[in-house]
């Protein structure tokens, strides 16, 4: 009983300290990003698994993973050579290609929140769909896709 009384005043000081430490903003991006990191759980790649949450006026609007294109076996990688299969789509990729299929409210003026930098195609597609801001949070093996997104006037931050 005393036990949990001291774990529950504990606890109510850590969130009245997170919420003096960040500010609302910055709590967002951290929820946004924890929802990206949700979505790798989806993944049945080997290699690595991503995440994307797409974000719009405050509220999401769509959500993917690394993954196969419909209907196709839901494996990444080569069996033989454990290589990444050509036709593997990316996070952000299936993300927006859920927007294309579904509907929605598109992409103008979202935030995209990946749980790994974008590519150069991913950021392309990022850019050309309007989104107006990339969050990430592992870096990935080259920085050509968020140079290509600086070039095009949407900053990228790593959180
Ligand atoms: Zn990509």
């Amino acid at each position: 009983m005393v036990i949990g009384l001291i774990l529950f005043v504990v606890k109510v000081v850590l969130v009245v300290l997170e919420a003096k430490l960040y500010t609302k903003q910055q709590r967002y991006n951290m929820m946004w990003m924890e929802m990206a990191t949700a979505a790798t759980k989806m993944s049945h790649c080997v290699r690595r698994q991503v995440g994307c949450v797409i974000v719009k006026d405050g509220k999401v609007i769509s959500t993917g993973w690394n993954g196969t294109p419909k209907g196709f076996d839901n494996c990444c990688e080569h069996t033989d050579t454990g290589e990444t299969l050509p036709y593997t789509i990316h996070a952000e990729a299936n993300a927006l290609d859920k927007l294309a299929r579904f509907g929605g409210i598109g992409c103008e003026n979202a935030e995209a929140y990946i749980t790994t930098q974008p590519c150069l195609a991913c950021a392309i597609r990022l850019a050309n769909s309007g989104v107006k801001s990339v969050y990430y949070r592992e870096s990935y093996r080259d920085q050509i896709g968020s140079q290509f997104l600086e070039n095009a006037g949407i900053p990228v931050f790593k959180i």
